[in-house]
């Protein structure tokens, strides 16, 4: 496989705020260009656009400093996805980028560097990010199939890193407000019931297969030794699999009766 890298920039990343300052996000003053905005969600470019050769921006997500996908109002979360999906085609669109892609962190161990929820979409140059992508990643033991109601869920038998990622599909983006349903119920399920709420982090990424459109719900953890060093990845027992998948049914059941 092609060695693929982004080179990072140090100075620019010695500027960036942390939690421990005021947050950028609720302040609002001092935001890099704003490109869009609707109801309280904002596109702007990142201020602090560390990675060489790429364009970097955000969208934040809401005015609500401590909220997440796991605890927007549904509507909210609806009107979150049809925003963020528009803006990542509309740079996708735009030509200037090899590849754009789109993501989310939350929690410490995600990546993330400000608590104030966002998402990220970006633009590379040169780089094909989308190159070394292994389709077996994106499917897995069934929790559900795609229907009239539900997104089509399932867990990874091949993960990208080690184990438990959901992988959330819908066939095309008629069905987006499904697919932010169903992402929004396994963010909650990873944060308060997956690990006995020990898990604080996790990640959203985000692809397209043509019509077809992806999410994977990536709770994370510190990085095993096996991955770094021998790219070896460990992956839960099938009988483990399966309570996961049948915890996650449930809550799916108890979602449809509401
Ligand atoms: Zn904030």
């Amino acid at each position: 496989m092609t060695y693929r890298k982004l080179i990072f920039n140090t100075a620019i990343a010695s500027q960036k705020p942390s939690n421990k300052d005021v947050c950028p996000f609720c302040d609002q003053t001092e935001l890099g260009k704003i490109l869009d905005t609707k109801k309280d969600m904002i596109w702007v470019e990142n201020k602090f656009p560390v990675l060489q050769d790429s364009y970097q921006t955000l969208i934040i997500e809401s005015s609500w400093h401590d909220g997440d996908i796991s605890a927007y109002d549904l509507t909210v979360n609806h009107q979150l996805f049809t925003f963020m999906f528009e803006k990542w085609a509309e740079l996708e669109a735009c030509g200037k980028y090899h590849s754009v892609v789109l993501f989310r962190n939350f929690g410490p161990l995600s990546g993330g560097s400000l608590r104030h929820p966002h998402s990220q979409i970006v633009g590379f140059k040169d780089v094909d990010a989308y190159a070394a992508l292994d389709r077996r990643t994106f499917d897995g033991l069934e929790i559900c199939g795609e229907s009239e109601e539900e997104a089509k869920i399932s867990i990874s038998l091949y993960p990208l890193q080690d184990f438990t990622e959901f992988n959330v599909s819908i066939s095309n983006s008629k069905g987006l407000n499904r697919l932010a349903d169903s992402v929004q119920l396994l963010s909650d399920y990873v944060l308060n019931d997956f690990a006995q709420g020990r898990c604080s982090s996790y990640n959203l990424f985000f692809y397209r297969f043509e019509e077809e459109i992806c999410c994977k719900v990536v709770p994370r953890f510190v990085t095993s030794a096996y991955g770094i060093a021998y790219g070896l990845h460990q992956v839960n027992q099938l009988k483990r699999l399966e309570a996961i998948r049948d915890e996650v049914r449930i809550k799916l059941a108890k979602k449809a009766k509401q």
